[in-house]
């Protein structure tokens, strides 16, 4: 394609809502034949809420461990964090209790001090590593039985799970709920159409990943993939020879979408994913990204 096209084409893009990075970005569009996509602020909205709070017995309460969860959440940028300070009735910063040594680990979780005590919301999985089984543990999962039944069964049904601990111990478990962008049904299918092959990779358990995979008629997933292995994998699709885009909007994206042929960054995204991205989709609109290889392949064609 002539510069002058491109650019054209470029402009065309603005008025979809799709910003490209460049004349360079449209024709890394055109190649690509694999889209490995992010779930959470993706695939769904981002937008989740709180469905089921779960303490175990004998511990702080399911009040006490949600509004500790919440203080150290106010910090986070992540949908979780939001959802979780959301459901606190009367969560003015204020009347939370304050937070010192904040800090979040991108695809697991975050952990601040509240009056001397650590406190961390992190993803399930997390127990597993914290060594010291107690009594009345599962030995699999490293959490209380009580809890362990809550975090498989909401995962089944689909939910994301995180779990509060205090001072090392297991107390409550959040499952939260996300929904599907409407616009991701339509560009599942055209990427499919235009020949693409869909790849869902997410931090989120194998549950939820397979749940809105099965909505969106996508069979490959890789599910609980950290930061890191999901800038593996794409590293190994394009070992195998595939052009490899990444979509994305986290900061648990950013090695992915920065390591792919080609980097998508959600509008509605944080900055650290935007800033590595070639292409953002400045509307919350999914379909977009179909329109965006379309664009990019009628561009080559009439100027060819
Ligand atoms: P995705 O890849 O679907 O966007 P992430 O990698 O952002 O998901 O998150 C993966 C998992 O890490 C979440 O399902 C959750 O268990 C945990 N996690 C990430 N951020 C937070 C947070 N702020 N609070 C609690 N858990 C978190
Ligand atoms: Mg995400």
């Amino acid at each position: 394609a002539t510069p002058t096209a491109l650019l054209a084409a470029t402009g065309r893009g603005a008025g979809l809502g799709i910003l490209v990075r460049g004349p360079q970005a449209l024709e890394g569009l055109r190649r690509v034949d694999t889209v490995v996509l992010d779930k959470t602020g993706t695939l769904t909205t981002g937008s989740m809420a709180v469905t089921r709070v779960a303490a175990r017995t004998g511990g702080l309460g399911a009040d006490a461990a949600l509004r500790l969860a919440a203080a150290v959440e106010r910090g986070s940028e992540h949908p979780v964090g939001r959802a979780v300070c959301a459901h606190v009735p009367d969560a003015q910063p204020a009347a939370l209790p304050e937070v010192t040594g904040f800090t979040a680990t991108p695809g697991r979780g975050v952990a601040g001090r509240v009056d001397g005590r650590l406190v961390e919301v992190v993803r399930p999985e997390e127990a597993r590593r914290a060594g010291t089984r107690r009594k009345g543990q599962t030995p699999k999962s490293g959490l209380p039985r009580e809890l362990a039944d809550v975090v498989r069964s909401e995962e089944q049904d689909g939910r994301t799970v995180v779990l509060v601990r205090v001072d090392g111990a297991p107390e409550a478990v959040i499952a939260l709920g996300d929904t599907v962008r409407s616009g991701s049904y339509r560009a599942v299918d055209h990427l499919k159409r235009l020949g693409l092959r869909p790849v869902l990779a997410t931090g989120d358990s194998e549950g939820a990943a397979r749940a809105v995979a099965r909505e969106l008629g996508i069979t490959e997933v890789h599910a609980r993939a950290t930061p890191e292995d999901k800038a593996a994998l794409v590293g190994e699709l394009r070992a195998q020879g595939r052009r490899v885009a990444v979509i994305g909007d986290g900061v648990n994206d950013t090695a992915a979408l920065a390591g792919a042929d080609l980097g998508i960054a959600m509008g509605s995204g944080t900055d650290a994913a935007i800033g590595a991205a070639d292409v953002t989709l400045v509307r919350e609109d999914m379909g977009a990204l179909a329109d965006a290889v379309r664009l990019a392949r009628r561009t080559s064609a009439t100027v060819r």
